[in-house]
């Protein structure tokens, strides 16, 4: 993820800071005696860590245009995870700093200041805490290897156990406790509207239309808003949470895909590539089944990043935001100019080709050129070269799958392109 620095950024800093910068008068400098700055490490360790935990629950927010705030919703949950991973340390810190301060005192009293009696309530809420931590982080950084994704989330739902428990750890011991009142309650907050409220107030009934294969494994189903259909732009995604009841799995289940049609197509599609079990199903889920639909989400084509030409690098089914962009440009008389290097494995995988070619016919900005690996080998520089020469200076979008991402991110650090000008989608949030 490369430096970049978004206005959520800025809140997100304040907010982590806050309850350090109260307790700052009570906690003074930092002491020049060891044990008592091990002390003081301790205690500076375990505000930050619960801030940290408490602001990460809150990111779990989910709210539509929120995440833009952050760069779009992969930016968001790159955080979550970060400072997730940033508490978990902290508050290892925390524990080790302050069992340490007390060791010049004697081992046994080290030893009953982590491990005090069991009446001590409010420090062993802090161990459990630190017990439901561990067991809902070791999956995310995948320590025990890949976990599957509906089992993965269902353990999540430790975390606010995880919450709870460390508040009742700091409530107690804490100086000033409004701040912690603040950031318990913007986290519990979170966690509320996205299990409890939001399936039923963030969800937009759509009904299929349409399901239309486009090779072997992929289908482009198109969907019609029950109300008012949702607003997005080019590049966002949705959570499709499909309910037709033949369906032979993930029935009931969200899942992200990103919006293939054009803004102003009164049908919402989505390209979906057969990857798992749900997406399988969905190949052949009903005409006129019911469908709900949560977002958008997403910041791909950023309005800031605008200023330049633009170079799009989209292959396989991480051709969907570029298809959307391609369809919008014929409404839109005005723009930069796009080159499309579609990338497919041969001819028979590039199923929006012909589409895609019939636009750039009919719009002047738009150049689309096709790159089939079996045929020539992973895309080379002199290719990108040749049919786009000033590629280098073009603000650049890469979607697709992650070998093809890392040898383009790999190809243009190369030619000196400068990272913040290198927009990536994945189509994987763990
Ligand atoms: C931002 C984004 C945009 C996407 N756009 C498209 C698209 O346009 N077309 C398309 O075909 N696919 C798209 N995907 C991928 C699609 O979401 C997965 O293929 C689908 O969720 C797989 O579910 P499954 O049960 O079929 O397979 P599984 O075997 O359950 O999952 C395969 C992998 O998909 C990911 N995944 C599964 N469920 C979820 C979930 N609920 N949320 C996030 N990731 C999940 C996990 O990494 C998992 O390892 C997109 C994914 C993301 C994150």
């Amino acid at each position: 993820m490369p430096l970049r620095l978004y206005r959520g950024d800025l809140l997100l800093i304040a907010v982590l800071l806050l309850p350090l910068a109260i307790a700052a008068p009570r906690l003074g400098g930092p002491p020049g005696e060891a044990a008592a700055l091990l002390g003081w490490v301790g205690r500076v360790g375990g505000i930050l860590g619960l801030a940290m935990l408490l602001v990460t629950a809150a990111l779990s927010i989910r709210l539509p245009g929120f995440d833009r705030w952050f760069g779009g919703l992969d930016r968001l949950w790159w955080l979550h995870r970060l400072l997730g991973f940033g508490a978990f340390i902290l508050i290892m810190l925390h524990v080790l700093a302050l069992g340490l301060a007390r060791v010049p005192a004697g081992l046994e009293v080290a030893v009953l200041t982590l491990f005090p009696p069991l009446s001590q309530l409010a420090l062993w809420s802090g161990w459990l805490a630190w017990l439901a931590m561990v067991i809902f982080l070791a999956p995310t950084f995948q320590f025990f290897g890949r976990l599957d994704y509906q089992r993965w989330k269902r353990l999540h739902l430790l975390s606010a156990a995880a919450l709870l428990l460390a508040l009742g750890h700091a409530l107690p011991l804490a100086g000033e406790t409004w701040p912690w009142w603040l950031l318990g309650a913007l986290g519990m907050a979170a966690m509320v509207w996205r299990k409890l409220l939001s399936p039923s107030l963030a969800r937009h009934p759509y009904r299929v239309e349409s399901v239309a294969p486009l090779a072997r494994g992929v289908v482009e189903i198109a969907l019609r808003p029950e109300g008012r259909g949702l607003r997005y732009r080019p590049g966002q995604f949705v959570y499709l949470t499909p309910l037709d009841e033949s369906l032979t799995a993930g029935r009931g289940e969200e899942h992200p895909y990103t919006i293939a049609s054009a803004p102003d197509d009164p049908l919402l599609r989505l390209g979906i590539k057969d990857l798992g079990d749900a997406s399988h199903a969905l190949q052949t889920v009903s005409v006129g089944s019911r469908a709900m639909l949560e977002g958008p989400y997403g910041d791909f084509f950023a309005v800031d990043y605008a200023q330049r030409d633009a170079l799009w690098l989209g292959g396989g089914i991480g051709i969907t935001p570029f298809v959307s962009a391609a369809r919008g440009m014929a409404a839109e008389d005005e723009g930069r100019h796009a080159q499309l290097f579609y990338l497919a494995n041969g001819p028979d995988r590039a199923y929006y080709l012909d589409e895609l070619t019939r636009c750039a016919e009919d719009v002047e900005r738009l150049t689309v050129t096709a790159h089939f690996y079996r045929e020539q080998g992973p895309l080379s520089e002199a290719f990108l070269r040749h049919h786009c020469p000033d590629y280098v200076d073009r603000e650049i979008y890469l979607c697709g799958p992650p070998g093809m991402i890392s040898h383009l991110r790999d190809l243009l650090a190369a030619q000196g392109v400068p990272a913040l000008r290198i927009h990536c989608e994945v189509f994987d949030f763990l």
